[in-house]
């Protein structure tokens, strides 16, 4: 679907509450702080700033945060985890402006992190990146995933293929949706306001994944760590707009 400039403003503002989420958890993510105190001070911009969470009762979800640790892929719930030093961290969360909605994930590292932990998050953030560099009027669909895949494959890591990026506006979820993988076709042609949420997650070992008893929380098959970025953008006449940078 394609929006008008009002809804693209909408999402735009929608985009700067979650970008705020993300700088005040990430300035407080140390050794010692829980899930849960990440999750009340997201839930305070939220406030703060007159907008509404998609996460909170999203099919029943209790939290306006997904705080993911170390091999949990994404979709944590926020509770008493208290992060240690050299833990790996993945916060997603989402934020509506009168009707129109943002969604953002990032992996951050708690105080000294190992090589390969390092290398991974760096890995994935630049692998979001490169399937935005993708996002142009007349490029389609999937050349996003390709070009994800290609610099999480290039740094010996693999992409979830389970869960994947979605076309956003009035619902968080809208179709399509966006593989961060190559999915042997290219898809729809992208065309000016259209807006994506596109969000890489890259483990360090296998792709299989297993839930937890809660229902949410999604794990690597081998316990090994995942990272996991995303951003909302829109597709302009200036090249991709991304709404969630802060
Ligand atoms: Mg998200
Ligand atoms: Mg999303």
């Amino acid at each position: 679907m394609r929006r008008n400039a009002r809804e693209l403003d909408l999402m735009r503002k929608a985009g700067k509450v979650v970008a705020e989420m993300h700088e005040k958890t990430r300035a407080a993510i140390r050794p010692g702080i829980t899930t849960m105190e990440l999750n009340n001070i997201a839930a305070e911009v939220i406030e703060r700033r007159g907008a509404r969470s998609n996460f909170l009762n999203y099919h029943g979800f209790p939290a306006v945060i997904c705080a993911s640790p170390n091999d949990m892929i994404v979709h944590g719930i926020p509770g008493n985890y208290v992060l240690q030093e050299g833990d790996i961290i993945s916060i997603d969360c989402g934020a509506i402006i009168e009707g129109y909605h943002g969604d953002a994930a990032y992996t951050a590292g708690v105080g000294e992190i190992s090589p390969i932990a390092k290398k991974l998050i760096e890995t994935t953030e630049r692998s979001l990146y490169a399937g935005v560099d993708q996002m142009v009027i007349g490029n389609r669909l999937n050349e996003i995933g390709r070009a994800v895949q290609q610099v999480a494959e290039s740094a010996g890591f693999h992409v979830v293929r389970e869960y994947v990026g979605h076309a956003i506006g009035t619902a968080m979820h809208e179709q399509p949706q966006v593989p961060n993988y190559w999915p042997g076709s290219l898809g729809p042609t992208l065309k000016e306001g259209m807006v994506f949420a596109v969000e890489p997650m890259v483990n360090v070992g296998t792709i299989d994944t297993y839930t937890l008893e809660d229902g949410w929380s999604v794990m690597t098959a081998d316990g090994s760590l995942s990272a996991h970025f995303e951003h909302t953008i829109a597709i302009t006449d200036n090249g991709p707009e991304i709404f969630t940078l802060g």
